[in-house]
C-alpha cells in the first residue's frame, strides 16, 4: 500500500478501484490519491460518455476523461485541457 499524496492516509486499492470503474483506461496504479481524495463524476465525458476524473486543482467538472484527453493530444498534437470550451470563464 502506498500513502495518499493529499491526505497521507494509506490508499485502499479495493475501494479506489471500485470508484475508478467508470473511468476508461485508468487503474489504481495511475493514482496517487485515496478514494476520498479522488473525485470521479460518472457519465460526464463529452467524447465517450464515460466518467471523468476531477483534478485536485480544478473546481469545475472536466468535459474529457483522461483517456479521451490523451486521445485528443495524440490526434491533434495539442492539449485541449480538461474542458472543450476553454474560452468561457
Ligand atoms: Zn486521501
Ligand atoms: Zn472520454
Amino acid at each position: 500500500m502506498k500513502p495518499c499524496q493529499r491526505c497521507q492516509s494509506l490508499i485502499d486499492e479495493y475501494i479506489l478501484d471500485k470508484q475508478l470503474e467508470v473511468l476508461r483506461d485508468l487503474t489504481v496504479d495511475d493514482f496517487n490519491v485515496c478514494a476520498d481524495c479522488a473525485t470521479i463524476v460518472a457519465d460526464a465525458c463529452v467524447e465517450c460518455g464515460g466518467g471523468v476524473y476531477v483534478p485536485q486543482n480544478e473546481s469545475d467538472v472536466p468535459d474529457y476523461c483522461p483517456a479521451c484527453r490523451s486521445d485528443l493530444i495524440a490526434r491533434t498534437g495539442r492539449d485541449p485541457g480538461w474542458t472543450c470550451d476553454t474560452a468561457s470563464t
